[in-house]
C-alpha cells in the first residue's frame, strides 16, 4: 500500500493564531512541534494499517516546516519550494489513498480557525455551484490521478467540508473553531490517539471513498482586492470576467490546477 499526506499547519493540534503559522518566533516553533507529533501520529495509524510507502508533502508556506530526522524509513518527506503542484508535490498514479492533515476551511468559512484559500488574497474558488477550498482542489487533483481522499484532520468546519464533499471519507476533530483566531483545544494526547485509530480504520476500510471527479467546469478565481487580480490577469488563456474574478479553463483537472497556482502565484508579486 503507497500513500500520499498533504500536511498544512493552521489545522494541527493547538494551532490556533498567525503567531504560531508564521515562520519564526516561540510560538512558531511550538506549532511545528505540535505538527511533527500530529504526522507522527498519523504514519503510526498507517504503518498499523499495512502501507509499505508513504510520501509526505509539507505544505504550508515554504515547505521548510518539518525536520527529517527520525522519520520511519519507508517516508519520502517531500520539503521546500516552489514545486509544480505546492501542497500537493509527489501526488501522481499509484498511491492507494490520499491524507489531508492539519487542513483548515476555505476562505469565507464562519467560526473556522484560520479558515483560508491558499493564500490570504483569494476570497473565494469556485467550480460552477462547487465551492472548494484548499481540501477541495486537493482532492480533486489526487482524484485526477484516480487517487481517492481517504482521510482529514482539522478543526470541526474543516471535518464539516471534507465530510459534504468526499462521501465516507475518514475524519479526526482535533479542535473546535470559536471565531476564527479562538478554538477549543482538544488534549493532544487523546488526539493522537484518535488519529491513530481514525487512520488505520480509514485505510482497512473495505469500501474507501471513490477518486473525487471534476465536474467540467472553469474555476473561477475571485481575489479580495482588484490589485491582485490586475496581477494574474495577464496569465494566458484565462478571462478577465469583473475587477476581482478570473475564469480559468482546463482540457482536465490537472491544467485547471496549474492554471490556479500560477494565477495564485501572480496575485502574491510585487510586495
Ligand atoms: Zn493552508
Amino acid at each position: 500500500m503507497k500513500l500520499f499526506i498533504a500536511i498544512d499547519l493552521e489545522g494541527i493540534t493547538g494551532v490556533t493564531s498567525e503567531r504560531d503559522t508564521e515562520r519564526d518566533g516561540p510560538a512558531a516553533k511550538v506549532a511545528r512541534g505540535h505538527m511533527r507529533a500530529d504526522l507522527d501520529a498519523v504514519l503510526e495509524g498507517c504503518f498499523a494499517a499495512g502501507a509499505d510507502e508513504v510520501v509526505v508533502c509539507d505544505a504550508h508556506d515554504d515547505g521548510r516546516n518539518l525536520d527529517a530526522a527520525d522519520l520511519p524509513p519507508r517516508v519520502v518527506l517531500v520539503a521546500g519550494s516552489p514545486t509544480p503542484y505546492s501542497m500537493l508535490q509527489g501526488i501522481g498514479r499509484g498511491y492507494d489513498g490520499a491524507l489531508f492533515v492539519g487542513y483548515h476551511a476555505r476562505a469565507g468559512t464562519a467560526a473556522a480557525v484560520l479558515e483560508h484559500t491558499w493564500n490570504y488574497k483569494v476570497f473565494a474558488a469556485t467550480l460552477g455551484d462547487l465551492e472548494v477550498g484548499e481540501l477541495g482542489l486537493g482532492a480533486l487533483l489526487a482524484g485526477h490521478f484516480g487517487v481517492p481522499a481517504v482521510y482529514l484532520s482539522g478543526d470541526d468546519k474543516a471535518a464539516a467540508e471534507a465530510e459534504a464533499l468526499v462521501p465516507g471519507i475518514v475524519t479526526t476533530v482535533v479542535k473546535t473553531g470559536i471565531t476564527r483566531l479562538a478554538a477549543g483545544l482538544h488534549s493532544p494526547d487523546d488526539v493522537r490517539a484518535r488519529m491513530r485509530d481514525d487512520v488505520a480504520r480509514a485505510l482497512r476500510a473495505a469500501d474507501k471513498p471513490t477518486p473525487l471527479a471534476w465536474n467540467g467546469e472553469p474555476l473561477r478565481l475571485t481575489f479580495t482586492r482588484v490589485e491582485f487580480c490586475d496581477r494574474a490577469a495577464g496569465c494566458p488563456g484565462v478571462r478577465r470576467l469583473d475587477g476581482r474574478t478570473l475564469q480559468i479553463p482546463g482540457a482536465d483537472f490537472e491544467e485547471v490546477y496549474r492554471g490556479f497556482l500560477t494565477c495564485v502565484r501572480l496575485s502574491d508579486l510585487g510586495e
